[in-house]
């Protein structure tokens, strides 16, 4: 790999892809890595420098994640972080032990600001601590470049070595000067030269699918999501006509949406490629009849849209290649990169049979974060509404329907979405919060309309306002908008008798409600 890259060794911290956001939006390439990656490996990557993430377990009890001390005579720079701060020094001989005080929420630091880490940042600084356990003493070597009132060893450095440790989490934004320690790390000690650009990425990569394409013909999978449009104009700037865009019709989209898709991408859009609008909606419901489990559910969808690709993919000749939109936090929630647990399961993350027959998948946005997939489509002119659409499972409607998808629930959840939508938009709140929709549960209840007694459905709204998609807060959406909504919704659409708004933040729910 010849760009510069920081890796992230993750040891089970709920921050890690934040770390890894933060690094790149320092224009530094950061990848995340599970601490169970071997040495070799890291020695292949060769990257400028290293950082060891939080995580849950204390670090000296036997089977706490560790790694083997050969990690800090690579030369390679090193910032541990929390738990990545206290493994580094009970593996390099200093002492960690539960804090007779632990620190919880945003704590008062004390720097040394002649420490490279914290150039140009404030003596007294507001950081962000979540730990039981401290550093009674530092390794041999090393000299403490903080403290708070409770923590002695805040953070400390090995400046012959390279190695830096933080108590603290510099990524997280309650640390009000993380972002320019992290900076920092990357740029004093590291000494990047900050080559991550989203313009030279999406022009290395347009290169790239060329060479790597030939003459080949390309199959794109398109949903209309950001995403897959993204990955859809990049592919077209690079193989033009070789391009061929599959848009599935899952019958699983929001109300109108599968139209909106073809004016865009179709012959009558601005796009020169060639696109193909499959309407499968009685095939993903056939298959889906009876079926209640979530994660069976995407999986079910996942597959169907592959075999249907396939089968277009014959129409269409031979096809060499498959892309798809997968970005760079599928793949770490998917347990490939990371230590994090599988959450979900997507259905364009390894869910692919083995009978596919198409020579190769490309992914040229697995790489990127969301943020990231954004820049990259406003640097490939595609316009703002699309880039900046709100984000939607590949499932669809799937997923957002409780319980068995039938024809009927999913009219219901789009007539139900798009009234929500629209007063939103109206009442101005689409700028203010970050996702909301609409979700079919899979409650009835009795309830009484025109004097007669009806049991239907519930429906639940949700909006919730994030920065990362990682947390989310349920948002305060005026009761105003919610009552109006309600009463257009039980009045508009049948079988719904009740509007239920979720109130709950990520964690402890997720931000899809399924
Ligand atoms: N489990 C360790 C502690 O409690 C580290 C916590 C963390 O990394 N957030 O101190």
């Amino acid at each position: 790999m010849d760009r510069e890259t920081v890796i992230v060794l993750d040891f089970g911290g709920q921050y890690n892809q934040l770390i890894a956001r933060r690094v790149r939006e320092c224009n530094v390439y950061c990848e995340i890595y599970s601490y169970r990656t071997s040495i070799e490996k890291i020695k292949e990557i060769h990257p400028k420098g290293i950082i060891f993430t939080g995580g849950p377990n204390s670090c000296y009890e036997a089977d706490s994640p560790t790694y083997t001390k050969e990690i800090f005579q690579l030369g390679i720079p090193i910032l541990g972080i929390c738990y990545g701060s206290q493994l580094m020094m009970h593996l390099l001989g200093g002492t960690v032990e539960t804090a007779p005080v632990r620190e919880y929420g945003k704590i008062e630091v004390t720097v040394d600001t002649t420490s490279k880490l914290f150039q140009d940042v404030s003596e007294k600084t507001i950081c962000w601590m979540s730990h039981n356990d401290y550093i009674s003493k530092v390794a041999p070597g090393f000299r403490i470049s903080a403290h708070t009132a409770d923590c002695p060893a805040a953070a400390m450095e090995d400046t012959e070595r390279n190695l830096y440790a933080t108590q603290f989490h510099p990524e997280v934004l309650h640390t009000k000067e993380g972002k320019k320690m992290l900076s920092n790390f990357v740029y004093q000690v590291c000494g990047c030269s900050g080559d991550w650009k989203m313009d030279s990425f999406v022009e290395e990569s347009i290169q790239a699918i060329r060479k790597k394409v030939g003459d080949g013909k390309v199959l794109c999978a398109l949903s209309g999501g950001v995403d897959s449009s993204v990955a859809a104009v990049m592919l077209s700037k690079a193989v033009g006509n070789q391009l061929t865009c599959v848009f599935v019709d899952h019958g699983l989209l929001r109300k109108n949406e599968g139209d909106e898709v073809e004016a865009v991408f179709g012959p009558e859009g601005p796009y020169d490629l060639n696109f193909i609008r499959v309407n499968a909606q009685e095939r993903f419901y056939s298959k889906l009849k009876g079926v209640e489990d979530p994660e069976k559910k995407r999986k079910i969808i996942g597959e169907e849209f592959i075999r249907v690709f396939e089968e277009e993919a014959k129409k269409i000749g031979q096809v060499d290649f498959l892309v798809q939109g997968t970005i760079y936090p599928d793949v770490v929630e998917s347990g490939v990169g990371g230590e994090s647990t599988v959450i979900k399961s997507h259905h364009n993350v390894g869910g692919l049979p083995d009978y596919v027959d198409f020579k190769e998948i490309i992914e040229p946005l697995r790489d990127l974060f969301k943020d990231e997939v954004r820049q990259a489509g406003l640097e490939l002119g595609i316009p703002e509404y699309l880039v900046f659409r709100q984000p939607f499972p590949g499932p669809g409607l799937g997923i957002r329907i409780i319980g068995e998808v039938t024809a009927e629930k999913v009219q219901m959840v789009q007539d139900a979405d798009a009234i929500w939508r629209e007063e939103i938009a109206k009442a101005g709140w689409d700028k203010k919060v970050n996702q909301y929709f609409a979700a079919l549960t899979n409650m009835r209840s009795v309830g009484v309309m025109g004097d007669e007694r009806t049991y239907d459905y519930a429906i639940a709204l949700r909006a919730v306002t994030t920065t990362d998609f990682m947390t989310a807060e349920s948002a305060e959406i005026p009761w105003e908008i919610i009552g109006k909504v309600t009463s257009r919704i039980v009045n508009e659409v049948k079988h719904i008798n009740r509007v239920m708004y979720d109130c709950t933040g990520k964690p402890p729910a997720t931000i899809e409600f399924e």
